[in-house]
């Protein structure tokens, strides 16, 4: 265990799901005798328990009925939860005599000295508490699913069981949950991404590497420009930079000393060692560099790029879009002085507020936080505690100067300084950090980065980094959730279907189809011959927004009968007026319908 475990409190509701972990196990002990128990956390809201059955059994969903029923005797029966304190070498015996193999693993890895055990009722588990007083306290949990997970998450070790749970304080804590489960299941960026084609993923290719489909590579390409355009727009200068570099860089950089268990192992290429990059700020104080002498008359220098970066996240915790290995970042980096701090934050949350609201993210789904570093853990951040507190300072005063609500995270910032993240919720509730902001005097340092001030002397940049929509894979897939797959009309990949009902027609609308393309629009034709009923509601089902029917009334009358995808239907509508509703929601980001 490390020092912020221990430091760590545990709260009430984390004890209870812990508990809660014990006393499934025991009910599946009961229930399925001879199964070997591993471990069983809490986590951020539930709790597992992993097994391995011996393979005398394969835990199913169908089993939950039977475990939970046994679970409730026990939590009826108010087992009392007993401590006791034993040597390494009792405890070594007595999970030996349990024949309980992944216990004595985990003894035999802790320091010599007293081993603490928790009873309840006839179950014995190796824990270091805290527990409920007894199993009647736990008032309302739920069993949610099964998944394979190997022994200390290696590929080497065995695949055990892991049944998930989670447990509440009361009842309508647990009904209001289980709601919002089933919304985010229906809205998972990996179903939706499927059904909609969006993206897809190839074993050949590897885990944790996406391939986009057309339509997400739409997705993927409007917010590309959108936020190309900003930049430039802001004063930005766009650049490209290779996705590798010798590892010298990164040994200059800090990366290789605090960041090398993210890293893809490096490759020897000749002389030299090559990696591919984790972060593209070597890559742009390179460019900041491979112009001589810099002058205070080039500050602020913005310098942007749509960067790829290769992290190595581990097997188990790879997700969709969402947890990937290989990812696009928005990134830039503005060199500037002492005196242009203050103002170049205040742009880039400006340029955050703007942004956020064309996606159509109202105010109540993020939040700002200000991660702050760790003065006493210098192994994850650089050991210079003046320049932390000035640095954490600067973000201080932007918050209250722009009167902004944010709460404080000690340990979450970068290893080289502290940041601002924004944090958006998703469909749990959950926060995940999209945009940020960070100001840094290390790798300046690092890198001795000059420019000649006004005084005519040398000083030393600083450096601001920051995204503001992310990796384009982590913001596609929050759009995704977001909307349920049903994008605003200027991001979806298909902006609008023609359906003719017969052939007669089909000139008619080939040539309406034409003029919507030469618009710009993303238009689709469905001259398959089936029935209008079933073309409608595959493009419902596709979540195109607007659906154009034509037959011969509007043939004649050079008109379209307009239906949207949320049902409503809009009439027949002349050709030019159609063009001016749908070019109208694409200028005014028109986020939904209702
Ligand atoms: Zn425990
Ligand atoms: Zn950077």
């Amino acid at each position: 265990m490390n020092k912020t475990d221990n430091q760590k409190t545990t709260l009430p509701i984390e004890t209870m799901r812990h508990s809660c972990a014990h006393v499934m196990a025991q009910a599946v002990l009961e229930l399925y005798p001879g199964t070997k128990l591993a471990i069983g956390p809490s986590t951020e809201d539930g709790f597992y328990y992993d097994f391995d059955p011996q393979g005398q059994h394969k835990f199913s969903e169908l089993d939950f009925v039977q475990i939970e029923q046994k679970m409730k005797e026990i939590i009826r029966s108010k087992q009392e939860f007993v401590r006791e304190e034993i040597s390494k070498e009792e405890a070594l015996s007595r999970f030996e005599k349990e024949n309980e193999p992944y216990k004595l693993e985990i003894i035999q890895d802790l320091d010599d000295g007293t081993i603490t055990l928790y009873k309840n009722g006839p179950f014995v588990d190796l824990c270091r508490g805290p527990h409920v007083q007894n199993t009647s306290e736990i008032k309302a949990f739920k069993l949610l699913s099964v998944a394979g997970a190997y022994w200390r998450g290696s590929e080497k070790n065995p695949m055990l069981q892991r049944i998930y749970g989670t447990c509440f304080l009361t009842k309508e804590e647990l009904a209001d949950y289980l709601l919002r489960l089933e919304e985010a299941k229906k809205r998972d960026h990996r179903r939706v991404g499927k059904d909609l084609k969006l993206f897809t993923t190839s074993p050949e290719v590897g885990a944790g590497l996406p391939l986009w489909l057309p339509n997400g590579a739409t997705i993927r390409r409007i917010l590309e420009r959108y936020i190309v355009d900003m930049e430039l727009a802001e004063g930005y200068q766009h650049v490209y930079t290779p996705v590798l570099a010798k590892t010298e860089l990164y040994k200059i950089s800090g990366h290789w000393d605090h960041y090398r268990g993210s890293m893809y192992p490096p490759m020897a290429l000749d002389d030299d060692e090559l990696v591919l990059r984790p972060m593209n700020c070597p890559h742009h104080i390179q460019i900041y560099k491979s112009e001589g002498v810099r002058s205070y008359r080039e500050l602020p220098l913005r310098m942007a790029e749509l960067g790829q970066m290769f992290r190595l996240e581990k097997s188990g915790e790879l997700t969709g879009l969402s947890r990937v290995r290989s990812m696009c970042l928005n990134d830039a980096h503005i060199f500037c002085t002492e005196e242009q701090i203050h103002e170049e934050i205040i742009k880039a949350l400006q340029m955050v507020e703007k942004a956020y609201k064309d996606l159509g993210f109202t105010p109540d789904t993020y939040t700002y936080r200000l991660s702050l570093g760790d003065r006493n853990d210098t192994v994850k951040y650089v050991d210079n505690p003046a320049m932390w507190d000035k640095a954490e300072n600067e973000l201080r005063v932007v918050f209250k100067e722009l009167n902004l609500p944010h709460y404080e995270a000690p340990g979450e910032a970068a290893f080289y300084g502290p940041k601002i993240d924004i944090q958006l919720k998703n469909v749990l509730g959950k926060e995940e950090t999209v945009s940020t902001i960070q100001v840094d005097r290390h790798l300046p340092e690092r890198f001795q980065l000059e420019y000649i001030g006004e005084d005519g002397k040398p000083h030393q940049p600083i450096m601001i980094h920051r995204g503001i929509i992310s990796t384009m894979e982590r913001m596609t897939a929050f759009l995704i959730e977001y909307y349920a797959g049903a994008f605003p009309v200027w991001l979806s990949p298909v902006q609008a279907i023609i359906l003719p009902i017969k052939d007669s027609v089909n000139d008619f609308a080939l040539n309406f189809h034409l003029e919507l393309q030469k618009m710009g629009l993303r238009v689709n034709l469905d001259i398959r011959n089936e029935k209008l009923g079933y073309k409608i509601r595959e493009a419902q089902v596709q979540k195109i927004p607007y659906m154009l029917v034509i037959g011969e009334k509007e043939l004649q009358e050079n008109k379209v009968a307009v239906r949207r995808r949320d049902g409503k239907d809009l009439g027949a509508m002349s050709i030019d007026d159609f063009k001016s509703l749908i070019q109208d929601d694409i200028n005014s980001k028109r986020s939904r319908f209702e």
